[in-house]
């Protein structure tokens, strides 16, 4: 996996009792790109819905026999949509729906975060 800069917002919510754990989310600006997370590390990688090898394929299958980049788990046991799901302090999952209104510009951030890259069809 490579690393690939998104634009993003960041919001913070409380999970498992602990608040303030930064979330990040995006905005759909014409193009289709989903988050997904390492539940055992909180790794966030990033899949491009556009590619057309990826636009038909589950999360689960996309990662298939793919290690997590950061902590080198069993990412097709591991992943999960993100932010719907999110790794918060401690180890505590929680959950976070992305607002409809999305911010100003002005307020986006560009962070890097590992792009899943499907394998060749088999
Ligand atoms: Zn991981």
């Amino acid at each position: 996996m490579k690393k690939r800069k998104i634009r993003c917002y960041l919001a913070y919510c409380d999970a498992g009792g602990i608040f303030n754990n930064e979330v990040v989310y995006t905005a759909s600006e014409g193009y289709r790109i989903e988050l997904a997370t390492c539940i055992k590390c909180g790794a966030i990688l990033v899949l491009d819905r556009e590619n057309p090898q990826t636009a038909e394929q589950s999360l689960e299958s996309l990662v298939d026999g793919a290690m997590c980049p950061v902590c080198g788990c069993d990412l097709s046991e591991s992943i999960r949509l993100y932010p719907e799901t999110f790794r918060g302090k401690g180890g505590h999952l929680g959950s976070f729906t992305p607002p409809k209104i999305i911010p100003p510009d002005s307020e986006s951030h560009v962070i890097e975060v590992w792009e899943i890259i499907p394998s060749s069809p088999r």
